[in-house]
This record gives structure tokens, sequence and C-alpha cells, in this order.
């Protein structure tokens, strides 16, 4: 008879082993991006005999990898990053983190680690918030981020389905996105020699593998003075995404029509979870054309030529909304008028998903945790 093997692990089986010695909490005023973490970390693991294993929630600590683990040679590792926000009446609440969980599961299909249950997974990431919740930081504009890691840690050097893995999730306060007050906006560099994601790859999936190479082009922003960059795709220059965030673009069409416009999800795009909220809360107002289709370069600087564009932003948990002030493109400056418009659409979307967030608002796009 075939050998029954436990098919997902439950949060109902959590062991829990409290961290007897913890850290004192940094000030949430100078909160950098990922650089504290919690003093607890969820490990699930799984073995292709076993199955998976119970879900532990123990002392934050290093992680013991053997040196041929699949995730450290060929980069079999996928994340996601999503918050935790403590809200005006105290309570920490999840902005749709089941959007988060579903696109962990797509990640890990394609990476060849194995599946698991969405909602036992989130579950298990509820405790460990609420064992940690003083770590959420009651101030404006901060919040608790959460890193939920999928590796293989298969420990064999062969190019193959990995055989044993490990989930972890850990935690970090962070702080305003904007250190220089809400909206700063950033300059962008446009370089088409670099590519982001290509048709039949990988960059829809939330892979460690996508990110490594976009570290040198982020220097080189840098350099030319720009912030990010912004990612462009095929001969005729598709604007894709800008860093690590969707990209918008709110203007009058060439029909004449007043439009919010992202590419569509056709393979290059990541799915985030902002972006989908912005489409969302689009469509629900109904007051402009909301698209999904691809926008060149040369249809932006038609645009800004014919003084057509209001606005341009990006989109991520990060930041919410983060405007675009400048794009250099082929040895040319391009001034995009984001802030000279306000920015009126991007800050009412700030608004609209903050109020959201922090709970001035009920929505059912909140999880109270
Ligand atoms: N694009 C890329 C490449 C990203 O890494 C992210 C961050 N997950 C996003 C877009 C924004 O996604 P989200 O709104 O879910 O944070």
């Amino acid at each position: 008879p075939r050998r029954l093997i436990s098919t997902f692990f439950k949060a109902s089986d959590l062991q829990v082993e409290l961290n007897k010695d913890p850290k004192p909490k940094p000030e949430a005023a100078s909160l950098s991006f990922g650089k504290h973490f919690t003093d607890h970390m969820l490990t699930v693991e799984w073995g292709r005999e076993q199955g998976w294993g119970q879900p532990h929630i123990k002392p934050f600590q290093n992680l013991s990898l053997h040196p041929a683990s699949s995730a450290l040679h060929y980069a079999v590792e996928i994340f996601e990053g999503l918050k935790a926000y403590r809200g005006v009446d105290q309570r920490v609440r999840l902005f749709r983190p089941l959007l988060n969980m579903e696109r962990m599961s797509r990640s890990a299909a394609r990476a060849c680690l194995p599946p698991f249950d969405q909602r036992e997974l989130l579950e298990c990431i509820c405790q460990l918030i609420t064992l940690d919740q003083d770590w959420v930081p009651n101030l404006d504009n901060t919040s608790l981020y959460i890193r939920p890691t999928f590796i293989g840690t298969e420990s064999s050097l062969g190019v193959a389905r990995p055989g044993h893995a490990l989930l972890f999730v850990i935690l970090s306060p962070v702080g305003s996105y904007f250190a220089a007050g809400p909206m700063g906006p950033v300059e962008l560099l446009a370089e088409p020699r670099y590519v982001r994601a290509w048709v039949g790859g990988v960059g829809d999936f939330k892979m460690g593998g996508n990110y490594a190479p976009t570290i040198l082009v982020q220097d080189e922003a840098m350099r030319a003075g720009c912030q990010q960059a912004l990612w462009l795709y095929g001969d005729d220059h598709q604007i894709t995404e800008v860093g690590t965030m969707n990209i918008f673009l709110f203007w009058t069409d060439e029909q004449g029509d007043l439009e919010l416009v992202t590419p569509p999800l056709n393979g290059l795009i990541l799915p985030g979870v902002t972006r989908q909220s912005l489409l969302d809360l689009g469509r629900k107002w109904g007051e402009f054309k909301v698209s999904e289709r691809n926008v060149t370069m040369a249809d932006l600087v038609r645009g800004l030529q014919e003084k057509r564009v209001r606005e341009v932003f990006g989109s991520g948990t990060a930041c919410v909304v983060c405007p675009v002030s400048h794009i250099l493109y082929q040895g040319q400056g391009y001034p995009i008028p984001t802030m000279e418009n306000g920015p009126e659409l991007a800050m009412r979307f700030l608004k609209a998903l903050m109020d959201i967030q922090y709970g001035r608002v009920p929505s059912d796009w909140v999880l109270p945790v």
C-alpha cells in the first residue's frame, strides 16, 4: 500500500518555543528598512519522504544549512513581502494577505518547491505576529514588514527538483518609506541595455534570482543621479516596472480620454498587491478610464510633448505610491509634471489605502491579526 505522508502543515500543530532573552526594541522614529528583526521566527521543514513537518515558532536565530543546499547554488528561493499595520485603535491588521499567499504558492510551484495550504500558513504568520505584537511600531507610517521565505535545502549539487525544503518567516519593524516627508518624488534611469524580465521568463514570480541582477543597475542609476531604474522591454522600449514597483501613468490618452494605465500581466510584470488595489479603487470610483495595456517610451514622450501627462508613479507595499519627477532616457532628461499636478491622484490613492491599512476606514481588504 502507498505510504501516507502528511500533506500540508497546520497551524493547530504549531510548536512554540519562547525567546527567554528578548531584545530591546529600536526607536520607531529611526527605523530603516529591514535592519531590525523581532524576537521570534516561524520555520517549517519539508522532505520528499516525510512531507511537511510541524510548524515551529522559535527564538530568532541563524539557519544551519548544508553547503550544497540548492538555494545557495541555483537560487531555489522564493519570497513574499507584506506588512502588519497598527491601527488608530491599536489593533494590528494585515492588508489583503491572501493575495500574498496566492502569489507565494504560484512562485513556489514555478521554483519546484512543494505546495502548502495558504490559509494554514497565514494563520501561522498571524500567531507569530501576535507573539511579537509589541514589535509592531506605533507611529505614523510605520509598520511591521513580514518576509515569508521558501528555500530548497537539497544537499546535492544536481540541478533537480529539491527533495528537502525550508519555509521560514521573519519580521522586521520598518519606518516611513519617505524619510524626507510623504511623497518625495524619484528620478528614474531608463537604460534599454538592461532587461529585468522577458517573455517566457520568471519576472512575474517573486524569485530571489530576479533581484540579484538588478543591484548593479540600481547602482548605475544612482551614479547617473537617479534613485531607481525604469525597466524597459522590447525593441519598442515598453515601460514595464520601476525599481521593485509596478508603474502607473495618469494622463489624457491619444483619444482624448482621461486614463489610468499600467502594463498588463503578460508575464513580464510582478502582479503587485498594491497594483491590483489601485486598479480596483480606480474602477470602483469610475471617474476615468482604467486600462491594463502596454505603453512605450515613445508614447510617453509624445504625451509629455503634447502636455497630456498628469502623473507617473510607482506602486508597491513599501511606499504604496511613489511619484516620478524625472526620467533620464538615451542621454536626454524628461521632466515629469507629477508633483506640479498635486500629485492629486497619487495622494488620493495613498490616503485611501492608508485609511484602510491603519483602520480609519473599515474594509474587507484587511485581516485583523
Ligand atoms: N514589482 C516588483 C518587481 C516587486 O518586487 C514588487 C514588490 N513585491 C512590486 C512590483 C510591488 O508588489 P506589491 O504591491 O505586492 O508590493
